[in-house]
């Protein structure tokens, strides 16, 4: 049986970042507040947390220091650290803060906003509170009706991006879409994928196509590992989704010629080396 990891498998930038930054403000404050799981990730959260991260729901829960992660914040968490007199560290993602700054200058110049992605996800919470609600966050299963809608209001200006882990194809898709169905109006369409996110996507779909069967490693809540899931699964017959390689038994898989192992964004590389 050979076993192919992949090259992109495991942290990205961004959440390398907010992990590396946290250990270092663990060394200077021996209590540090995390506003929502600083990764999804159990093991990291959990060895973070013994050394003194404290995970909060809200930052009216937090007390001297607190870490934004890189998901990033809607802009009222920073007028309400600021009221509460609390210091934050800003781990969001430059690719993250990216969309902010988007939405918030085609807000500015009387764009509505089309956010592609899950509206409940934190990191889309963020961007779309920079429109001050002169928008909004859907997924493609809503685009029909939300155009029709548009047709209908008097909205002549429209901005388009997406999360930042959106699946390219349905992005593709969407944009097609509201090409089509908004002719008569102006449409600015931007992809705000990530980088490591299309890489990794790129890199499960050749993977998943080459292989018998594919091991997907990361967290159960993580949004860009589940799409690694999805992608795997529309090229694999056998595809497993785990949140360590233990879970799994290799001797099993012996009957497989090749197995592919990928893993999310937030998936340290302890968890998916053999
Ligand atoms: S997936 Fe991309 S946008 Fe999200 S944290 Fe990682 S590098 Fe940043």
């Amino acid at each position: 049986m050979k076993v192919i990891i992949g090259k992109n498998a495991g942290f990205c930038y961004g959440v390398k970042r907010a992990v590396d930054g946290a250990k270092k403000e663990l060394e200077k404050n021996k209590k540090v507040y995390c506003l929502g799981e600083l990764v999804h990730n159990k093991e990291v959260v959990n060895s973070l947390e013994e050394k003194g991260l404290i995970t909060i729901d809200n930052i009216k829960k937090a007390e001297g220091t607190c870490i934004i992660r890189a998901h990033g914040e809607p802009k009222e968490t920073y007028d309400l650290a600021k009221k509460l007199n609390i210091n934050l560290v800003d781990f969001t993602c430059p690719n993250v803060l990216k969309n902010h700054k988007l939405v918030q200058e085609y807000y500015e110049n009387g764009y509505y906003t089309i956010l592609l992605g899950t509206s409940t996800h934190p990191e889309n919470i963020g961007t779309i509170s920079y429109c001050d609600g002169y928008g909004t966050c859907i997924d493609i299963e809503e685009l029909e009706n939300v155009l029709e809608e548009i047709n209908q209001k008097e909205i002549e200006k429209i901005f388009v991006l997406a999360q930042t882990t959106y699946s390219i194809k349905k992005f593709e898709e969407c944009s097609k879409k509201i090409k089509e169905k908004l002719n008569s109006k102006e449409i600015e369409i931007k992809n705000t994928i990530c980088n490591a996110t299309e890489i990794r996507q790129k890199e499960t779909e050749e993977l998943s196509k080459k292989v018998d069967y594919m091991i997907i490693v990361g967290g159960k809540n993580s949004s860009n590992t589940k799409k690694l899931y999805d992608i795997a699964k529309s090229n694999c017959d056998n595809v497993a989704l785990v949140e360590k390689i233990p879970e799994i038994n290799l001797k099993e898989l012996e009957i497989y010629d090749k197995v592919g192992i990928m893993a999310g964004a937030s998936t340290p590389n302890e968890s998916f080396e053999l």
